[in-house]
């Protein structure tokens, strides 16, 4: 065998997987309504192009230190003080190659062969095998539609080991939206004290909660949560820079420096050039980052009626991300062309091939009878996808 255990033990992401499938039909020239991206689909503000654009003239195009120029951990430590009431030096603060470069580099750093993570399912996809990759065990616990999504606390309890490393959170949640209000992270950061457990904050989707809801980071509740929390953010998500690959994490020290090790002989530094448009998109105007904020509150107003009009298919409504998380059991064990749809991946595969529409079956975030669809589209491409949806899902007998 050429390729090693360690990889062959692994899945390329199912997600860039249909968004691959759907491009390729885009490409020969079907009209395909694409509900499968997460990323979101408003262009780059001018001002961070134009900071970039002023690096590469400014010859700011070297090798910069590995974990990131001073400059943008100045303006990321700001941003912590500003949005999350955190206060951190410039040795807790490490820039990576985008969040999920963030998040490897932190699971290199902190488990052992044989340690455990727990996270929740729906999960985002990476969790699982990244974990794999470090040669720990990734350990699930799953939620219910009844509880958005939530975990309960007593489940997180109930999965702790004497190996449980840590535990990670994402909230808002890539794939179900799902939330945590300050009172329900309080309550799963004294399991992680109690337990003697590291705490991941998967804090990507910050920027997106909506009717007012307030976003709190786990590590802002209190300073014992503080140094047991690895806080990881980025610009990807928050100001639609996913291309330009600028993640970056806060937390102890010795962590932090781990991480640089693992920098050092991997990537090294993040690119210079998105540094620079990482600094002026933390510091500069966030006035495109509210706009983005109402555009996806609206497309989830609509898309979640939308959805819940189509008989069979039942959604709640998310405070945050771009996503939701529709159930679709009701289709399931029909037939259509004598061919029959026993899981959610056959129903996705079913709406691409019928409908023309992109949707990631459930399945693939670790809940089958589900599917997603990320609303990072615009209300015209919502319309036509639900409306051919409704349409498709009629001709199922
Ligand atoms: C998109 C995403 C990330 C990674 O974002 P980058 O593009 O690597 O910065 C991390 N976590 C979740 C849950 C995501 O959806």
């Amino acid at each position: 065998m050429i390729i090693s255990k360690r990889v062959r033990n692994i899945k390329p992401s199912p997600t860039l997987a249909i968004d691959a499938k759907a491009k390729l039909l885009k490409s020969q020239g079907v009209d395909i309504i694409n509900f499968g991206p997460g990323e979101p689909d408003f262009d780059t503000p001018d001002h961070i192009k134009d900071a970039a654009i002023k690096a590469i003239r400014d010859g700011y195009t070297k090798y910069i230190p590995v974990g990131g120029s001073l400059e943008l951990k100045e303006a990321i430590i700001e941003k912590f003080k500003r949005d999350n009431n955190l206060n951190y030096s410039a040795d807790e603060i490490i820039v990576s190659c985008g969040a999920k470069h963030s998040i490897y580099n932190i699971i290199q750093s902190i488990a052992d062969p044989g340690d455990e993570i727990i996270f929740c399912a729906p999960f985002w996809v990476s969790y699982p095998d990244m974990i794999i990759l470090a040669d720990a065990k990734p350990v699930i616990v799953n939620t219910k539609s009844e509880n958005k999504f939530k975990v309960l606390p007593d489940d997180i309890r109930k999965a702790i080991t004497k190996k449980t490393k840590a535990l990670i959170i994402n909230s808002p949640s890539n794939p179900t939206g799902a939330t945590y209000c300050k009172k329900e992270l309080a309550e799963i950061a004294q399991i992680a004290l109690e337990n003697n457990i590291l705490i991941i904050a998967d804090d990507i989707y910050e920027k997106f909660v909506y009717d007012g809801f307030t976003f709190t980071s786990i590590a802002s509740i209190s300073k014992e949560v503080k140094d047991i929390t690895i806080v990881v953010n980025g610009v990807s998500k928050g100001y639609a820079m996913t291309g330009w690959r600028i993640g970056y994490t806060a937390g102890p020290k010795e962590i932090i420096s781990a991480m640089a090790k693992v920098q050092s002989q991997s990537t090294s530094n993040p690119t210079s050039i998105s540094v620079k448009a990482a600094v002026s998109a933390l510091s500069g105007t966030q006035e495109p980052v509210y706009k983005m904020r109402q555009e996806f509150q609206q497309r989830r107003n609509f898309i979640v009626d939308g959805l819940n009009a189509i008989e069979g298919i039942k959604c709640i409504k998310p405070e945050g991300a771009f996503y939701v998380f529709p159930s679709v059991k009701y289709f399931l064990g029909s037939e259509f062309n004598g061919k029959k749809i026993e899981t959610d991946l056959d129903f996705a595969n079913f709406l691409l091939e019928q409908a023309h529409v992109a949707v990631v079956g459930g399945t693939s975030f670790g809940a089958s009878g589900y599917m997603r669809l990320s609303y990072a589209t615009s209300i015209n491409n919502i319309s036509k996808g639900l409306e051919r949806i409704a349409k498709a899902v009629k001709l199922l007998k």
